[in-house]
């Protein structure tokens, strides 16, 4: 008989999707974590015994508050805001906010768990945590995401601290939000500390975070393949999405050499078979953000491309793919008709973007497939040598930054290899090794600390 509190796989399954009724986004994000840590831990009798993936599972806490704020037209709108602290075994809480309407409690759960991981992968002290609010910024006036931020952070800023929780921007959330949330942060507490990462570079951001998450995917593309002799120059590249991962995943592949193919966004996806170059990336950063712009409007922008309404890109052949919109943005079916079109490898920009069914096609191919919490873990890792500059009241320059992003990227790379590989052939199971590295790093700080 196995001793008290060893519980096999099926049985943790059963119990988490009994205790979180409601939430398939959690229990499909642990559910795939779950798979490769019984088997790591299956002779590891502490990890049993302590109950460690049970207890990472269950987050330390979820704060959800009302967020109260007045329109334009004066109306009083009522929108709930979260946030969740899932872990802070290595550090303090840190993951982004995101402001979107489709974020529920499930979505943020299995946003923090997810950043637990990923946080210990770069090897920076940091927690996992993540928030947002079902709030859609689009369309709304700048003086209407001013009062909503005021009033989402009247509340959180209870909750968070440069030591306790640091948030960071998600979907919705970018220059323009952390500025206007860090204003109030600052105001109603008058300290002015590294509460929060994103900001801006004249209130203490750090160079190249804008940019790290992009980047980051594509070096973490690029150690993949050079580790069998090939890289991203002259390869054909699909990427989802269009904001700010997917643009500068975008304009770092052409910067080595790629070419993209494909944009998106939540209307449909933009076809360039001629390559979207710097110059169109520009403009689609400026379009997005500054105008904020639809993608369609790009195919009447540049001739020769096309707007496919409604789709998403996955059908367009390619070598590479980058998904880089939201989650479950990949089924098992276009993930089928990526491999049946040669794509060779994928890197995930985006947090848990391909659905467990097309995780199992990646993995049946065996083609390279980096899973988000590896592969996009650069935007998080400048965040965290963003605190590190506020504590210390220093700007590092761009170049030093660049490196230090390329090294993190490098060493989440080995951590993978390290722990996905198998005796007796070559392919490397990424999503094996993200989730037992990351794993292995946060539990033997809990067993450190006994039972807390
Ligand atoms: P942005 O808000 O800048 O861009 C999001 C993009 O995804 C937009 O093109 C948006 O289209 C599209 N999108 C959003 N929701 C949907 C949907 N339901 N269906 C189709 N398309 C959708 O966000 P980010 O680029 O910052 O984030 C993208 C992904 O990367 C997310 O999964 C995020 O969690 C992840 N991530 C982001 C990090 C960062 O540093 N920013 C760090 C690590 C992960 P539309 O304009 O129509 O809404």
């Amino acid at each position: 008989m196995a001793p008290p509190g060893h519980v096999d796989l099926s049985g943790f399954l059963e119990g988490l999707k009994r205790r979180n009724p409601g939430q398939p986004e959690f229990v499909q994000a642990v559910q795939e974590v779950a798979e490769d840590i019984f088997d790591f831990i299956a002779d590891k009798e502490a990890y049993h015994r302590w109950q460690i993936l049970r207890r990472i599972a269950e987050p330390d806490r979820v704060v959800s508050f009302r967020v109260v704020w007045q329109d334009d037209k004066n109306n009083i709108r009522v929108q709930r805001g979260w946030r969740v602290q899932n872990n802070n075994a290595i550090g303090p809480y840190k993951g982004g906010i995101r402001f979107h309407p489709t974020v529920t409690e499930s979505v943020l759960k299995f946003l923090a768990f997810e950043q637990t991981f990923k946080n210990a992968l770069t090897g920076l002290p940091m927690g996992g945590g993540k928030g947002g609010a079902n709030f859609n910024p689009k369309g709304k006036s700048d003086s209407e995401v001013m009062r909503f931020c005021q009033s989402f952070m009247t509340e959180l800023y209870r909750h968070i601290g440069a030591d306790v929780d640091v948030p960071a921007g998600d979907i919705g959330v970018g220059a323009r939000e952390i500025g206007y949330m860090f204003g109030q942060y600052k105001r109603i507490t008058n300290e002015f500390t590294g509460v929060l990462t994103g900001k801006g570079l004249e209130y203490g951001g750090s160079l190249i975070r804008t940019e790290a998450t992009g980047y980051g995917a594509v070096y973490f593309l690029e150690n993949m393949l050079s580790r069998l002799g090939n890289s991203v120059e002259g390869k054909t590249a699909v990427i989802s999405g269009s904001g700010n991962v997917a643009t500068h995943a975008a304009e770092k592949m052409v910067q080595l050499g790629g070419k993209v193919l494909t944009l998106s966004d939540s209307e449909g996806f933009i076809h360039d078979p001629d390559g979207i170059t710097q110059e169109k990336i520009d403009w689609v950063k400026a379009h997005k953000t500054k105008r904020r712009g639809r993608i369609s409007d790009y195919a009447k922008e540049f001739t020769g491309s096309t707007f496919h309404a409604g789709q998403r890109p996955w059908g367009v052949p390619c070598d590479l793919a980058l998904p880089c919109a939201t989650e479950n943005e990949l089924t098992g079916q276009e993930a089928e008709l990526l491999v049946k079109n040669g794509c060779i490898a994928v890197s995930e920009g985006a947090n848990m973007p391909t659905d467990l069914d097309g995780v199992h096609v990646f993995k049946e191919a065996g083609i390279l497939y980096a899973p988000g919490k590896a592969a996009n873990a650069g935007g998080v890792a400048v965040s965290g040598l963003e605190m590190s500059q506020n504590s210390a009241r220093i700007s590092w320059k761009e170049a030093e930054l660049q490196q230090l992003l390329k090294d993190i990227m490098q060493g989440i790379h080995e951590r993978c290899v390290e722990y996905g590989g198998r005796a007796g052939t070559d392919h490397i199971n990424y999503v094996r090794g993200a989730n037992i590295a990351g794993f292995k790093k946060v539990a033997d700080a809990m067993l450190a600390y006994g039972v807390v």
